[in-house]
């Protein structure tokens, strides 16, 4: 009945679900406080209180409509509400017409890659990336292109991207701050980028558009600021979502931001709402859409997740582990002890420790886990690392 496709897919299925499934048995077996579980970049923490009270009240008002079908791009109060705030933040143009409300960053991913490619055009993600992405694009015809992020940096390689832009490149995706680095990109290499961009667009008589995967933006330590990707790049999109900024992520909710200097951008806006409704989201959900425009300033207490940052990170550092020291979102990604990342975790995994190898990302070598677990798991979890360091010295 399956697919070829999809029949090949769920074997080499990802390994954060691989690892997720073995923390499962493990919790089974020796109970889930001896487990240390960093595989999965589930928010732990719950919705800010002020996103829970508003949807305590949405849920008893009698405000009609509310549950009804609406315009495929999402209320049109709520698109006002959220290009407001994104104009406040960058002093860029924005309107609600600008705005489509999405099921989160995965469904504005999916809408954004099937309103623009053809079959076989190319989008450039930099490696280490978020491992949906090869399926999104391949889900609408296209190719993914690989470019290695400089590793003592993990920000784009200026040289390599060169190399990967051709006739057939259609967009790049950024993101920042990064799923699995923590880094965010600097103003000075997005302009880089930019300028870059330009010129191939120049040689290929072409247009490459920018698409801003954002789900970390608010997710920021030390006063680190994330440059606004619209004002950078002519041809750009954020693609947004409230799954970690408010731990919303099973409420599947989030928009798309179209800028403005884009020179067809309204027919793009058209695309995007055509896309929304025929890949069968029809609408992002009614109910979350009103719930995040009376929660736009709210942000889950990103102290608890620097507190955890701080200690893991520090705690590495000591035991001799190279990592950049993430300024954002909720991951570490050092590197591994031995060349062979994927023989490191399941080493890893005889002290109930539980990573991502690195060749998930598209960078073996390396290690992702996620400070997005209780704080007692990274205390107790800090003898075992240091276990781990003693076997490979
Ligand atoms: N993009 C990145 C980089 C992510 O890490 C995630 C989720 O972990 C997503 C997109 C998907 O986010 P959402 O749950 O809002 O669809």
């Amino acid at each position: 009945m399956l697919s070829k496709n999809i029949s090949e897919k769920l074997v080499s299925s990802s390994w954060i679900r691989a690892m997720f499934e073995q923390g499962e048995k493990l919790r089974k077996i020796y109970g889930a406080d001896k487990v240390f579980d960093f595989s999965l970049g589930n928010p732990d923490l719950e919705p800010p209180q002020g996103t829970k009270n508003a949807l305590k009240k949405l849920v008893l008002d009698d405000d009609p409509g509310l549950h009804k079908y609406m315009n495929n791009a999402g209320f049109a109060d709520v698109r006002e509400k959220i290009a407001a705030n994104i104009q406040r933040d960058t002093c860029i143009t924005m309107t609600g017409k600008n705005i489509i409300m999405t099921c989160g960053a995965a469904g504005g991913l999916n809408v954004v890659l099937k309103t623009i490619l053809n079959p076989g055009e190319e989008v450039i993600v930099f490696s280490p990336f978020f491992v949906e992405y090869v399926s999104y694009i391949d889900n609408h015809g296209g190719k993914t292109v690989i470019s290695p992020c400089d590793i003592t940096t993990f920000e784009p390689d200026l040289s390599d991207l060169e190399k990967r832009i051709n006739a057939s490149t259609k967009a790049i995706i950024l993101n920042s701050p990064n799923n699995p680095t923590g880094v965010i990109y600097s103003e000075e290499k997005l302009n880089e980028i930019a300028q870059l961009l330009e010129a191939k667009e120049e040689e290929y008589k072409t247009n490459i558009l920018v698409i801003s995967d954002e789900p970390y933006t608010k997710l920021v330590y030390d006063g680190a600021k994330v440059p606004s990707v619209l004002k950078v790049f002519k041809n750009s999109v954020i693609v947004n979502s409230y799954s970690k900024s408010l731990a919303l992520p099973g409420e599947r909710i989030g928009y798309i931001a179209v800028n403005n200097s884009i020179d067809d951008a309204d027919s793009l806006i058209s695309g995007l709402i055509y896309s929304n409704r025929i890949l069968g989201f029809v609408n992002a959900p009614g109910l979350f859409q009103k719930v995040i425009a009376e929660s736009l300033d709210e942000i889950v207490d990103i102290n608890v997740y620097k507190e955890r940052r701080d200690i893991l990170y520090n705690h590495l550092y000591k035991l001799g582990f190279t990592c950049v020291k993430p300024q954002g979102a909720f991951y570490l990604f050092p590197k591994a002890l031995i060349d062979d990342d994927i023989e490191f975790v399941k080493h890893a995994l005889k002290y109930n420790v539980l990573l991502v190898p690195g060749t998930g990302f598209g960078c073996p070598g390396y290690f992702r886990l996620s400070y997005s677990v209780n704080l007692a798991t990274i205390v107790n979890s800090l003898p075992l690392f240091e276990a781990i360091a003693k076997d490979f010295k």
